[in-house]
């Protein structure tokens, strides 16, 4: 399935050779296929194609430039979460009706931004922010259209980090706590409150949360709509969940079939907001091998990467698979694949058996094309890395790499 391929003991990403790309490029590098990401998306609309979704992919996941363009050219959406997002969508002139706004923590400046560039629907998250949208939009004389998101307390049964629709997280309206406001709602002058959101987690490996969820939101949709309030759009999220190991994944096929039946009969316009299903396959992490260090019977592999490229496995413990660009035997050694970062918390595998490369030779960290690159920093002033664009036979350079004057373009000095 994975563009990602040894041809006589080199890793391709289609058709080309990484290790001969590795060697072109200051490591370590993010590199994406473009065929994979084309697959993905369509793969996921093929899947709920009876309900004819608008598809939002979820710009957090990975918001380059590059990567957004060639989503936009197969008709996506956008899922943002902030002013910085749309700007994003605004540089590769994304449709504005097709991009949605999620967020606990919108600002005043964001908003307007937002009203002003005519977007689709807010997702709104409390009660306090859609006071604050109306309030905004009648100062610009519009109407914002909302949809309200609801906690619908189900266990996504993923990383309690990336679990959003429990209770106890900071994310939605419980439907009680929204039903006490529906009178204040229907008098806001400004605001259109035209749809649901639900948005339940990450990494989702089974559809039966979502058939939970949306069986629940979908009764209260339609109390809503029996006081009056036109809901048309039912947002059901991303989350769709990937292969990063040997884990089992539902295919989407099954999250289609399971899924459609219950949306397609509530009449709604469906919204859906995959990131990770979309590009994180897609992507590797290449990074050199800097050091074989041996302390005390522990053996490290100290590469140039660290968490500040890649922090999910030091956040979340995520497991990625940690292959050699070139295989030159089989001899696997238990290993701690570490970065260069002043932290214990800085690492890619712990005790992992892997091949037993040596100095100087690339390793390639797979599934890294979602929540990789956004979540990068520049910790202990490393400057970020570049990005490359595969696309069949060709590589493109679709970030540069920042240079150490970059650290400082925007310090002063006292
Ligand atoms: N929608 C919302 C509101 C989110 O918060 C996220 C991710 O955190 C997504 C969509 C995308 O999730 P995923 O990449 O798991 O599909």
């Amino acid at each position: 399935m994975s563009t990602f391929k040894y041809k006589k003991n080199t890793l391709y990403c289609e058709k080309v050779n990484l290790q001969k790309l590795a060697e072109k490029n200051n490591s370590p590098f993010y590199v994406y296929s473009k065929q994979e990401i084309i697959t993905n998306y369509k793969k996921l609309a093929k899947a709920f194609a009876s309900v004819n979704p608008l598809i939002c992919f979820s710009v957090k996941s990975n918001s380059n430039l590059s990567v957004l363009k060639t989503l936009k050219e197969q008709g996506s959406g956008f899922d943002i979460v902030s002013g910085g997002e749309l700007f994003r969508t605004q540089k590769i002139k994304a449709n504005p009706q097709t991009i949605v706004y999620a967020g606990v923590g919108k600002r005043d400046d964001e908003i307007e931004y937002a009203l002003k560039s005519n977007i689709l629907m807010f997702n709104c998250e409390s009660i306090n922010e859609i006071r604050k949208i109306n309030f905004i939009a009648k100062e610009l004389n519009k109407t914002a259209k909302i949809a309200v998101r609801i906690n619908p307390d189900v266990d996504a049964q993923t990383h309690q980090y990336i679990t959003t629709g429990k209770k106890t997280t900071k994310f939605g309206i419980a439907f009680f706590e929204l039903e006490k406001k529906l009178k204040e709602l229907k008098a806001m002058q400004n605001i259109n409150f035209v749809g649901i959101h639900i948005h339940i987690g990450s990494q989702i490996t089974q559809p039966s949360p979502y058939k939970e969820a949306i069986t629940k939101t979908l009764k209260f949709i339609s109390k809503l709509q029996d006081a009056g309030f036109p809901i048309e759009y039912f947002n059901i999220g991303g989350g769709y969940g990937i292969r990063y190991g040997k884990e089992t994944i539902t295919p989407i096929e099954k999250f289609g079939s399971t899924l459609v039946p219950l949306l397609k009969k509530s009449g709604l316009k469906i919204i859906l907001e995959p990131g990770r299903f979309i590009v994180g396959n897609a992507g590797a992490l290449i990074t050199k091998v800097l050091y074989n260090k041996k302390n005390l019977g522990k053996n490290f592999m100290i590469t140039e990467a660290g968490m500040h490229n890649l922090i999910r496995p030091s956040l979340y413990q995520a497991y990625h698979e940690i292959i050699p660009l070139h295989t030159k035997n089989k001899r696997t050694k238990k290993v701690d694949v570490v970065g260069p970062i002043c932290e214990s918390g800085d690492f890619f595998a712990k005790d992992r058996k892997i091949e037993a490369v040596q100095e100087g030779d690339y390793l390639a960290i797979l599934s890294a094309g979602a929540y990789g690159f956004t979540m990068s920093s520049r910790y202990n002033s490393h400057p970020f890395i570049s990005e490359i664009m595969i696309d069949k036979d060709q590589s493109y350079i679709i970030r540069k790499p920042e240079k150490y004057s970059d650290l400082i373009k925007n310090e002063v000095i006292l």
